[in-house]
């Protein structure tokens, strides 16, 4: 029911916005990331670039995030970096053994650097970003051996609706200017 509402309260706000969700399995990678876009829809609302992540473990989230980087003047304000340091808080431990991060766009160098070093066991993330993604776009950080990492990472989770949120933000932005 809670999946449902979300994939409503999406819509309203995006007009031609279609939401394809295959089950409503709480243990299932799509509904995580639904999450996680919820948390970049946040940023938005504050004129931050719409990126959400959140950390799972054990089947529960344990840390929710969104960019904050104009809001708390903070160059290092990513979604994951933020993320991460709420669920280290969150379990008392600065290791985050077993968790998974659902992230809504690829990460930047900083943040695959903080999630290598927390030990973050899966790494999921929606679209992909040619610009600054590290994982698969303009570096392949995941699969290089010479850096002692555990993390498991997947791309192109609900790539379509990162996408999406992002177009059109960066579009509103575009549209803004112009009027000014
Ligand atoms: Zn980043």
């Amino acid at each position: 029911m809670l999946l449902l509402l979300k994939i409503l309260f999406l819509r309203i706000n995006f007009e031609n916005y279609i939401y394809i969700i295959t089950t409503m399995d709480s243990q299932n990678t799509e509904y995580y990331m639904l999450e996680a876009l919820v948390q970049a829809k946040k940023a938005w609302k504050v004129d931050e670039v719409p990126i959400g992540a959140i950390i799972v473990k054990d089947n529960k989230i344990i840390a929710r995030a969104h960019n904050q980087l104009i809001c708390n003047t903070d160059p290092s304000g990513h979604a994951e970096i933020i993320a991460i340091r709420e669920a280290a808080k969150n379990i008392g431990n600065y290791r985050l053994v077993g968790c998974d991060m659902y992230v809504t766009l690829e990460p930047c160098l900083m943040c695959l650097g903080a999630i290598f070093n927390s030990r973050i066991a899966n790494l999921s993330f929606g679209a992909y970003d040619l610009k600054t993604g590290v994982c698969e776009s303009i570096l392949m950080l995941g699969e290089n051996n010479y850096l002692n990492h555990h993390c498991k990472i997947k791309g192109g989770i609900l790539e379509e609706e990162s996408k999406y949120l992002l177009g059109k933000f960066f579009e509103a932005k575009r549209q803004k200017k112009t009027a000014t």
